[in-house]
């Protein structure tokens, strides 16, 4: 067995048997782990509470050969995001973006700009800039990084360029395929295809390509940001293979 050291955030924590608890966090040196922090649940100490979600900590964990399973033995809490915690839609935002880290990348595949887009994305929230807008840009920005980037430079049904010279406003988006088709392919399978905008276009461009300390002042409002979100929305679940948890997943029940 070695000794590890890495920063985390934690992803997802869920009881195991009495007083443990299996913690899956995205690592900066290891990527996404899952680990056992035994007497988790015993213990009133800043142990058991740096596991709880969106917790930004410096792990210690050991690797036992042929187990896929890591045991996490101290973790120091470096950022806790308390208003995740309070606000209903700051919460549902960063639900989704660790819901989303987990579903679209592999254990032990380190990427140093995923833990910096997570960790960005909830410092964001943290900082109170708007939770839809920042969950999406956070969405669009984390597929680019992990190899699920929209396509726009061709269909990606026929493989045609679409060069300078395409018209805009034409645009249709495919969540199955992951990026624009041209008219002709679209025309035929219209039930799969959703419109995107050029504003729309262009701010998947932006998102994808600003370096990270300009994207708090990309702004989308009106149709551009419901077609954005209805894209995204198609596509994520495309890609995770199963829908994640709606972003208003813990609002309650309007009552009829
Ligand atoms: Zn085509």
């Amino acid at each position: 067995m070695s000794q590890l050291k890495t920063p985390a955030i934690t992803l997802k924590s869920r009881k195991w048997g009495e007083a443990d608890r299996i913690v899956t966090f995205y690592s900066l040196r290891f990527g996404k782990l899952r680990g056992v922090a035994r007497g988790a649940r015993r213990m009133k100490s800043r142990f058991g509470s740096a596991l709880e979600p969106f917790i930004h900590c410096d792990l210690n964990l050991f690797e036992k050969r042929g187990d896929s399973l890591y045991r996490i033995t101290q973790a120091d809490i470096q950022e806790t995001f308390p208003s995740l915690r309070e606000d209903l839609a700051l919460m549902s935002g960063a639900a989704r973006m660790v819901n989303l880290v987990a579903a679209v990348t592999a254990e032990g595949d380190p990427s140093p700009r995923v833990f910096e887009t997570l960790l960005g994305g909830l410092r964001s929230l943290q900082e109170g800039s708007e939770p839809g807008l920042t969950t999406l840009l956070f969405q669009i920005r984390l597929l680019g990084q992990t190899g699920f980037r929209p396509q726009t430079d061709h269909c990606t049904a026929c493989g045609k360029e679409f060069g300078k010279s395409r018209r805009v406003g034409l645009a249709r988006f495919s969540p199955q395929t992951g990026g624009l088709v041209c008219a002709p392919c679209a025309s035929r399978h219209p039930d799969r295809c959703l419109p995107l905008s050029a504003g729309s276009l262009a701010f998947i461009q932006q998102a994808l390509h600003v370096p990270a300390s300009v994207l708090p002042r990309l702004k989308a409002t009106g149709r551009v940001r419901h077609d954005l979100e209805a894209a995204i929305e198609s596509y994520v679940t495309v890609v995770a293979g199963k829908r994640l948890p709606p972003v208003d997943f813990l609002a309650p029940p309007v009552s009829l």
